[in-house]
């Protein structure tokens, strides 16, 4: 089984990389595919970062890990992101292995928003962990009702987590604070040499 990381990365941090290293470990995944989105569904209208950027510093994030590579098949892509499509083409790409998706409890929470949530669902795991701030539940009776016929199917990642999130990282950012210790050095580095994130 492979994971699937996919995110804006606006910009990549140690949230999202702890995720994707600890789902690894967990699950003994073969490999982590991080896919930055190209202009994910729910955030049509908001200003995001031009994706040669964000791509450019998830590449910078996961230097040196044999285990993470990053796909831009969602970039090449015209159009929208669909998880679907991407699970599909990179079960494709990876000779029809198993794919587990991973993701925060937070983006798990809106999943039944997706573009046919029943069939990613079905193509794919879940590895999903309690994001500081957000609910945690540890029985069935609490889940809510339209993933309750996929429990089986979702994967709970039990792993200290990080609360840091992109957009905190870039208010922070604005307001001219130090972001060290937050992200790796190359990204804040990457993010300083192209004057990112300077205005909202
Ligand atoms: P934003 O604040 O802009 O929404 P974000 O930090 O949530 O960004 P995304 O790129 O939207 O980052 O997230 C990609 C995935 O990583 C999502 O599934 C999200 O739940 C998860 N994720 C992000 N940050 C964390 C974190 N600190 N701990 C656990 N999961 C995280």
């Amino acid at each position: 089984m492979f994971g699937i990381l996919g995110g804006t990365f606006d910009p990549i941090h140690y949230g999202h990389l702890v995720l994707a290293e600890k789902a690894r470990e967990a699950f003994q995944l073969e490999k982590v595919v991080v896919v930055p989105a190209a202009i994910p569904p729910h955030k049509i209208g908001e200003v995001t970062t031009e994706a040669h950027h964000r791509l450019k510093m998830v590449q910078l994030a996961i230097e040196g890990n044999p285990w993470f590579e990053v796909s831009t098949v969602e970039l090449d892509r015209e159009g929208p992101s669909y998880s679907i499509d991407t699970i599909i083409e990179l079960k494709k790409n990876n000779s029809g292995s198993e794919a587990a998706l991973i993701m925060g409890f937070d983006t798990l929470l809106e999943l039944s928003s997706w573009k046919n949530y029943q069939h990613i669902l079905e193509e794919s795991k879940i590895i999903t962990a309690f994001r500081p701030g957000y609910p945690i539940v540890t029985d069935n009776l609490h889940w809510p009702p339209f993933l309750r016929p996929y429990r089986e199917r979702i994967l709970i990642l039990e792993a200290p987590l990080l609360d840091i999130s992109s957009t905190w990282l870039r208010v922070e950012l604005m307001l001219g604070r130090s972001i060290k210790y937050l992200l790796p050095d190359q990204v804040i580095d990457y993010i300083n040499a192209n004057g990112l994130y300077r205005d909202l």
